[in-house]
């Protein structure tokens, strides 16, 4: 049996297992955690379970695909989110809710945008073919050189080519008249890691997923539950996870990999590795590439850095919905300068996600769990945090404001993770949230690629190779990663007959 060696349990480094337990590969973890997930991660305090990243995701049928390509049954029971979300703005009492239906959210902007829904309409139409004519065409592919690239590209249909000269704000600015509509419509680009500013109108693709494609789940337990359930598969099928091990150093011979050695010394063999761990930052850090020396990868574009509050509360707030945004004034000032600077935003816009509302298990009785993820500048620009407890009070105390509840003398039990912590739990390049960025220049064939450019034996998963990021991006990563290794290394027909005996 051929082995791999994945250095990561992050979701994709878990799909990707499963994927290759599937076909018959044996499959060691190694991981810097104490324990699996990644960025999909849980902490437990006084009570109280929160998710530490991701609460929701699109395209819910890629973790579908994902268990039915490993002849199970998908063992998370998805609910889909109704209304998607809910949005407060700083000058209006009442939240607007987003729902995907769009009559019934044009009720919500009536008075404010004229013929909403034939605006909404148009918008959404124009989006949604251009998801379906690039999903196949361009994401869910491997590529080998930028002449296959710029194949794929040909076969896009020329009428969306002003989606790639626009950003995303511009975009909408044709589109719709009120500032609350544009907004609202705006705030995908920040599921991406950026602003409406920096994010090419491309991804208003991100606006038909969520509201008229599948639009948008969580789990019914907790995100963490995701990696339960994939964890649990693997050890039933023999994978060992090793913890608290973290690759620091690797072994070379004839352009392959020997082996990568722990911190503590340790080396780890197999027949080829997968690299969960962001795929840029690796190459410079571990492979010493040239090309993504610390002075290259700082200029390269990075998704904002998160700074997350994990609180546990007495008491239920009412006026807060699940999945919530606040935001302040001057949207365009805030979003096109905050990112840059040294200075924690005084009047900061951040989302808010009360799991205890549809969870019962993640709170004791009559309490309830708040994830509050604000984006901040990454470590480049701001890289002293001292003032993170000024930054938290600062979001407790305009929320309680907002929502009509004491959240800090009602805290139970508060844990941040700044971009620091961020950075050194889970190596994420200067505290980047969600890996590179996805503006033109790095996506597809010119993201940092799935298969190594020199060791032959070595492949990527995750976050910051190709497709990208965000949740089900990830999932599709594992099956692109998966392709190129079957081609590479096949598996024996009597292994795989073994393996679907076994499942
Ligand atoms: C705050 C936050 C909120 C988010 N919200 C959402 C959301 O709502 N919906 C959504 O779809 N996505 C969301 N995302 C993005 C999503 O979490 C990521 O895209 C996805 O989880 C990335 O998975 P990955 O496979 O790249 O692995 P990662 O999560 O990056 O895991 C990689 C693993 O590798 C380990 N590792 C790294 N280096 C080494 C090494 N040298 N040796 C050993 N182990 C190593 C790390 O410890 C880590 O466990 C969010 C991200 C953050 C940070």
């Amino acid at each position: 049996m051929q082995k791999a060696l994945i250095i990561g349990s992050g979701l994709g480094g878990l799909a990707t297992a499963l994927r290759l337990t599937t076909r018959g590969y044996d499959v060691e973890i190694v991981e810097k955690h104490y324990q699996a997930g990644g960025r999909l991660n849980q902490i437990s305090a006084d009570g109280f379970t929160f998710d530490t990243g991701p609460s929701f995701f699109s395209m819910s049928y890629e973790f579908d695909e994902l268990f039915e390509d490993c002849g199970i049954p998908n063992p998370l029971q998805m609910n889909e989110l109704d209304p998607v979300y809910t949005v407060y703005f700083s000058d209006r009492k009442k939240p607007f809710f987003i729902h995907k239906n769009l009559k019934k959210l044009a009720k919500e902007f009536e008075g404010i945008e004229d013929d909403f829904e034939n605006k909404a309409k148009a918008y959404l139409k124009q989006a949604g073919e251009l998801f379906h004519d690039t999903e196949h065409v361009i994401v869910k592919k491997n590529y080998d050189s930028l002449i296959q690239y710029a194949k794929s590209l040909i076969q896009v249909p020329l009428k969306h080519s002003p989606l790639l000269i626009r950003n995303m704000w511009q975009e909408l600015n044709r589109r719709f008249d009120s500032q609350e509509v544009k907004v609202i419509f705006s705030l995908v680009a920040f599921f991406l890691g950026d602003t409406p500013f920096q994010t090419p109108a491309v991804y208003s693709l991100l606006n038909y997923t969520e509201l008229q494609h599948d639009g948008y789940y969580n789990i019914q337990g907790g995100m963490y539950k995701i990696v339960e359930e994939i964890t649990k598969i693997l050890i039933n099928r023999g994978v060992k996870f090793h913890f608290n091990t973290e690759i620091v150093s690797l072994i070379e011979k004839d352009n392959k990999i020997d082996g990568f050695i722990d911190k503590s010394g340790k080396k780890w063999t197999a027949d080829f590795y997968v690299c969960n761990s962001d795929a840029a930052s690796f190459r410079g850090k571990i492979l010493n590439r040239k090309k993504y020396s610390p002075a290259k990868l700082d200029k390269m574009h990075w998704t904002l850095a998160p700074f997350t509050i994990y609180l546990g509360v007495k008491g239920r707030v009412e006026n807060l919905h699940h999945h919530n945004y606040f935001l302040g004034e001057n949207f365009e000032e805030y979003a096109s300068k905050i990112f840059k600077t040294s200075i924690s935003p005084e009047k900061p816009y951040y989302y808010v996600n009360a799991l205890s509302k549809s969870n019962d298990n993640c709170a004791p009785k009559g309490c309830e769990n708040l994830f509050i993820l604000c984006p901040v500048p990454d470590l480049r620009f701001k890289p002293d945090w001292s003032d993170k407890e000024v930054l938290a009070n600062n979001i407790l105390e305009d929320l309680s404001k907002r929502v009509d509840f004491d959240l800090i003398k009602n805290t139970i039990t508060r844990t941040i993770y700044d971009p620091i912590d961020w950075q050194n739990k889970f190596n994420l390049y200067r505290g980047s949230g969600l890996g590179l960025a996805h503006g033109l220049n790095q996506v597809a064939a010119l993201r940092p690629k799935n298969k190594d450019e020199e060791y032959n034996n070595l492949y990527y998963v995750g976050a910051s190779t190709t497709p990208g990021t965000g949740l089900p991006i990830v999932v599709i990563g594992s099956k692109l990663v998966t392709q190129r290794i079957e081609k590479d290394y096949a598996t024996s027909d009597a292994t795989l007959q073994r393996r679907k005996q076994k499942v």
